[in-house]
């Protein structure tokens, strides 16, 4: 169940009793914090990872058929806690034709009190909500829109076009969806619902539907990767040579969904989301491809390595 304070602040999935009566620790806002933005390009794009902070929950949430020892013996031996797994949010900012463009909203509070970082690490790198033109989102779960919105419900990004895919919206928005799938309290999934509405509700006139496939702006393209929600998009970034592949929600972490292919819970179609992910992390692999995972350790860049036994996630190194 959520506690009170939890209910107040966003969707936080409780862990066990200690978890679910105290709220976690909001993270501190000094100046000398490390860095939530990583900078790197895609042949003539500038392209900016800027974090939106953590969400998190129960391991088993995101592993689901893991057996429990299995699952224990992976965490401990990536020195990880094994009763909550941390997710980053990698929100990512790219320049292309003049042009500013977020890939993802990210969360904001509405899963918890540790996201919402996005405007501190823009304004970090000299920007502000105002200068973003294109808003694209992979998917409407909340810790991907959940920035939409402002505390008093406006539109955190006033300028910007926002696109989602059109059968999130038909799934999420415009009806009342059936949420028995995921694995989780009753309650949780209300409020994952009621999120979802609420952040995208200033955004809903003017809101951009697309089908995964089409291109949003020069350089930037979207793929079908449908099955962890009924539109689901990847993206892809070009210029030149240079790719860069966004997997959006196809992986939640790569130790538990790479490394080991267990299946994350929340999947809606867990048959349509498998063959996403072998189908997309097959091309990542097979060309190499630079991939951003959504949620991965910050700043969450890497490759796919096709193993004998399925894949592998090779994290890039801090590039100056
Ligand atoms: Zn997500």
């Amino acid at each position: 169940m959520l506690t009170a304070a939890s209910a107040v602040m966003g969707l936080v999935l409780p862990t066990g009793i200690a978890f679910a009566q105290a709220a976690p620790a909001r993270l501190p806002r000094a100046k000398e914090e490390n860095a939530g933005h990583y900078r790197f390009r895609v042949g003539d794009i500038s392209a900016t990872v800027l974090s939106d902070g953590l969400i998190g929950g129960p391991a088993r949430v995101y592993a689901s058929d893991a057996p429990e020892a299995d699952l224990q013996d992976v965490l401990r031996r990536a020195f990880l806690p094994t009763d909550r797994l941390t997710l980053n949010l990698n929100t990512l900012l790219i320049e292309t034709s003049g042009r500013r463009v977020l890939l993802e909203a990210g969360a904001g509070q509405t899963m918890g009190p540790q996201g919402g970082r996005i405007f501190e690490n823009l304004a970090a790198i000299g920007l502000q909500a105002e200068d973003i033109d294109v808003v694209v989102v992979s998917h409407t779960h909340p810790d991907h829109v959940g920035n939409l919105r402002t505390a008093d419900g406006g539109k955190a990004f006033p300028r910007a076009t926002v696109f989602a895919p059109r059968a999130d919206w038909d799934f999420f928005v415009r009806n009342d969806p059936d949420l028995s799938y995921m694995p989780v309290p009753e309650d949780f999934r209300r409020n994952f619902a009621a999120a979802i509405r609420r952040s995208v509700e200033p955004v809903t006139h003017g809101i951009e539907l697309y089908e995964a496939g089409v291109q949003i702006v020069p350089g930037l393209t979207t793929l079908p990767a449908f099955g962890h929600t009924p539109g689901m998009a990847n993206f892809l970034v070009q210029s030149g040579n240079d790719q860069l592949l966004l997997t959006a929600d196809l992986a939640y972490h790569p130790i538990v969904n790479v490394d080991r292919p267990w299946v994350p819970g929340p999947d809606r179609d867990k048959d349509a989301a498998l063959a996403s992910r072998r189908r997309i992390f097959d091309m990542a692999a097979a060309d190499r491809l630079l991939v951003l995972g959504f949620h991965y350790p910050f700043p969450g860049l890497g490759r796919m390595l096709k193993t004998d036994a399925g894949y592998a996630w090779v994290p890039v190194s801090w590039q100056f």
